[in-house]
């Protein structure tokens, strides 16, 4: 085996001049190598793991403040959610409330919660959103907001579906006769009666309404006018019909016309005046409304004058 030497190493300084002579065995010199070796690759690694731990923080940092911004924005959203929720619910007793008011089927509350959604149906999707914080958080927002989106919809559906109602029941009101059709006292109600020329008791199919000659006739609901001439027994008259309540209205012995066939009129339009044409004994109106085929009796239609019809 071959013997380790002796090696020497020469010191000097820039100050002085004087160079020192070290020896040292081969071993040694050997030894300290390797010391220095390992000592260098010791360093390396502490600065390698301090530069990893330091990238982690920062990731976690960046992580930590991502969750932050994510979860301001989500608390945003939750506000908005529930003020949109709000107005939904104001719709909600609005429509119930015009419901009420027109006699209208109101939406149960089973039907208006129908269809909520829930979590996730994928089991393991499910099991990360659990356990993550956010993720639910993120989950209960979303799932907020189908909630939301749904019941829109269907305030949207149910306030069409009523609005479409109230217009039919406003246009059916508009065509009830439902005012008094001429000013004047009631000489001859609805029903049998001993009639003055025939001195017979006979049916009277309207009721008189007496007054002067040339007193305002008026129609007592939107129509349209069906027919305007003489017939024997009644005379000048005007037929208006009620086509969306199903019925006529007969002004029978006028002096005079203010409306031609096939004209519209609406409720409290001037039609003719008061007169005595036909067999009739004096200036008055003969009124008739007729429904499904025969004559009913027209005071049970005419509303009170103080009530109100909208
Ligand atoms: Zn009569």
């Amino acid at each position: 085996m071959k013997k380790m030497g002796w090696s020497c190493v020469f010191i000097t300084s820039k100050s002085c001049s004087k160079v020192r002579q070290v020896a040292f065995s081969g071993w040694t010199l050997l030894l300290f190598t390797v010391i220095s070796i390992l000592g260098l690759v010791g360093m390396a690694r502490l600065v390698s793991t301090g530069t990893t731990i330091a990238v982690a923080k920062f990731g976690v940092y960046e992580a930590r403040r991502e969750n932050d911004g994510l979860l301001s924005k989500m608390k945003f959203l939750s506000r908005f959610i529930a003020k949109e929720a709000e107005k939904i619910e104001k719709l909600v007793e609005f429509e119930d409330g015009k419901r009420l008011q027109y006699g209208l089927n109101k939406i149960s509350s089973d039907v208006r919660l129908a269809g909520v959604g829930g979590l996730p149906e994928n089991g393991e999707e499910m099991l990360t959103t659990l356990l993550d914080p956010v993720l639910m958080r993120a989950e209960a927002v979303k799932e907020s907001i189908v909630v939301l989106l749904r019941r829109a919809e269907l305030q949207d559906s149910t306030l069409s579906q009523m609005t479409s109602c109230v217009k039919q029941l406003h246009r059916q009101w508009s065509q009830r006769p439902s005012i008094w059709p001429a000013n004047g006292r009631i000489t001859s109600p609805f029903g049998y009666r001993f009639h003055p020329i025939t001195k017979a008791n006979v049916f009277h199919e309207g009721i008189d309404l007496a007054n002067k000659t040339g007193t305002p006739v008026y129609a007592t609901a939107d129509g349209i006018v069906a027919s305007v001439g003489n017939r024997d027994n009644y005379g000048r008259v005007i037929i208006l019909k009620h086509l969306q309540y199903k019925c006529e209205t007969v002004y029978a012995h006028l002096h005079q016309f203010n409306v031609k066939k096939n004209q519209e009129v609406k409720r409290g339009d001037l039609i003719g005046y008061m007169g005595s044409s036909g067999r009739s004994t004096g200036p008055h109106l003969h009124y008739e409304v007729r429904t499904q085929g025969r004559t009913v009796n027209p005071l049970s239609y005419i509303l009170p004058t103080d009530a109100i019809v909208d």
